[in-house]
C-alpha cells in the first residue's frame, strides 16, 4: 500500500503533538499493542511476550470483537484497550501503556500501519517483509525518524543463539574461507491465502521465506549482494499462482566474490536450511528457519544450542524493549529491511528481464 503525500505529512504532523512526550517508558516492563490478531501474532509472538523479561501487552487491534475479547482476557487487556483498525492511532496515542506496536498484517499493510502507529506516538517492531517496495520502507523509516520513535523489524534469526554461532564460525575463518553458500526456503501453500494476492503480499514465496535465506547469505557473509540472477515459474496451473511465483530460483555475486545460491517455493516443502563452504569445513543449519527444533553442525559436528518456542519471540520482544529504555539502535532496524527489499526488487527484475541485475 502506498501513502498518499497527504496522509503521510498529516500522520507526521499528529507525531509532534507534545502530549505524546509524557508516554517515555520507565523501568516498568514495555507495553505492546498487537496489531493483527493472525497466526505469528496469537500463536508465537504472544505467548513470547508472556515468557520475556521485560514486556507485556496492552492493547490489540482487530477487526473481530469476539477473538480480541478473548485474547484481552487470556492476557489481561483492559477492553477499553481494545481498538479497531479505523481508528487505533487516534485512541491509542493518549494510552500511557502502549509502549510500542507489533505489526503482524499482511505484507502491504505494513506500511500504513507503521506510519500510523509511529503518528501516535509508539515504537514499531514491525513484521518481515518490512514492505512491499523500497518506496514503502523510505516512507516508514522516515515517518519513525521524524516522529523521534525506534523502528525494528522482527528478524528473529538475527537473535537466535544457533544462527550466531554459525555466523560468528563463519567469519572468524573456523571453516576456512568462505567459498559458496546455498540455501532453502519452501513450503505448500493452501489455496485461498492472502499470500497469493499479489496487492496483499508484494510477491510470492520469495517475499515470504526467500528472505530468509536472503538473510542468511547476508548474515553469514556480512556482506551485501552486488548482482543477482534469478528465474521464476509455475508448475501448478491449479489457480493458486495466477499472481505471484510459485519456484524462485537466484544467485548472488558479493563484493568479496563470493557466490550464493537459494531457491524457495510454494510448491514444496524444503525444508528450510542453509550451508556455509568454506576452503577447510562446512557450517550446516537444518533447520535453519523454524521456530523450534534449530540444528547446528560445524565441521561435522554437531553444535546445536537447545532452544525452545517461543523463546526467539520472547528475545525479539525483550531486544526492542531494551532498546526503547536504553535508547540503543535495534540490532535489525528499518534500514536492515529496507536493504533485503533493495535486493528482492533487483531479483524480480532479473525474473522479468531473464538476465542478471547489478545493485549499486
Ligand atoms: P495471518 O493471515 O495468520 O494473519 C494476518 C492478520 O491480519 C489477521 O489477523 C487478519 O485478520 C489481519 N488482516 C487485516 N486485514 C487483512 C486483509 N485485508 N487480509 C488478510 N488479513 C487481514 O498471517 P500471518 O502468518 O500471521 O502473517 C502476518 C505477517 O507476519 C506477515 O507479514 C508475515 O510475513 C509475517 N510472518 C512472520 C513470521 C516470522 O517468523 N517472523 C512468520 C509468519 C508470518
Amino acid at each position: 500500500m502506498s501513502l498518499s503525500r497527504r496522509s503521510f505529512s498529516a500522520t507526521l504532523a499528529g507525531a509532534a503533538a507534545p502530549a505524546l512526550k509524557a508516554q517515555q517508558p520507565s523501568s516498568r516492563k514495555i507495553g505492546y499493542c498487537i496489531i493483527g490478531l493472525g497466526r505469528i501474532s496469537m500463536n508465537e509472538f504472544m505467548p513470547g511476550v508472556e515468557k520475556s523479561e521485560h514486556c507485556r501487552i496492552t492493547g490489540l487491534v482487530s477487526g473481530h470483537p469476539e477473538k480480541a475479547q478473548k485474547m484481552a482476557a487470556k492476557y489481561g487487556v483492559p477492553a477499553t484497550s481494545i481498538y479497531s483498525y479505523e481508528d487505533f492511532d487516534r485512541k491509542m496515542a493518549s494510552n500511557p501503556e502502549i509502549d510500542a506496536v507489533y505489526v503482524a498484517l499482511p505484507n502491504s499493510m505494513h506500511a500504513e500501519y507503521t506510519v500510523r502507529s509511529a503518528g501516535a506516538g509508539k515504537h514499531v517492531l514491525c513484521e518481515k517483509p518490512m514492505a512491499t517496495s523500497v518506496a514503502e520502507a523510505q516512507q516508514m523509516i522516515a515517518a519513525c525518524k521524524s516522529a523521534g520513535k525506534k523502528l525494528m523489524i522482527a528478524y528473529r534469526c538475527q537473535l537466535e543463539p544457533n544462527t550466531l554461532k554459525a555466523q560468528q564460525a563463519a567469519r572468524s575463518g573456523q571453516i576456512g574461507r568462505v567459498e559458496l553458500i546455498d540455501s532453502s526456503f519452501g513450503f505448500t501453500i493452501a489455496p485461498g491465502e492472502w499470500r497469493l494476492n499479489k496487492k496483499l503480499a508484494g510477491g510470492g514465496p520469495l517475499m515470504d521465506v526467500g528472505i530468509y535465506c536472503l538473510q542468511a547469505c547476508r548474515i553469514m557473509s556480512g556482506e551485501d549482494p552486488v548482482e543477482v540472477d534469478a528465474r521464476w515459474n509455475v508448475l501448478d496451473h491449479d489457480g493458486r499462482f495466477a499472481e505471484v511465483e510459485e519456484n524462485l530460483v537466484w544467485s548472488m555475486r558479493f563484493p568479496s566474490g563470493l557466490l550464493t545460491t537459494c531457491n524457495t517455493s510454494y510448491g514444496t516443502n524444503t525444508g528450510g536450511w542453509f550451508r556455509v563452504y568454506g576452503s577447510k569445513g562446512m557450517i550446516e543449519m537444518q533447520p535453519a528457519f523454524s521456530y523450534d527444533g534449530l540444528k547446528l553442525q560445524i565441521n561435522g559436528k554437531e553444535q546445536t544450542v537447545e532452544d525452545h518456542n517461543p523463546m526467539q519471540f520472547a528475545r525479539e520482544a525483550d531486544h526492542f524493549a531494551e532498546c526503547i529504555r536504553q535508547d540503543k539502535a535495534p540490532k535489525t532496524a528499518g534500514e536492515e529491511g529496507q536493504t533485503d527489499l533493495r535486493i528482492m526488487e533487483a531479483i524480480y527484475r532479473s525474473c522479468r528481464e531473464q538476465g542478471p541485475v547489478k545493485l549499486a
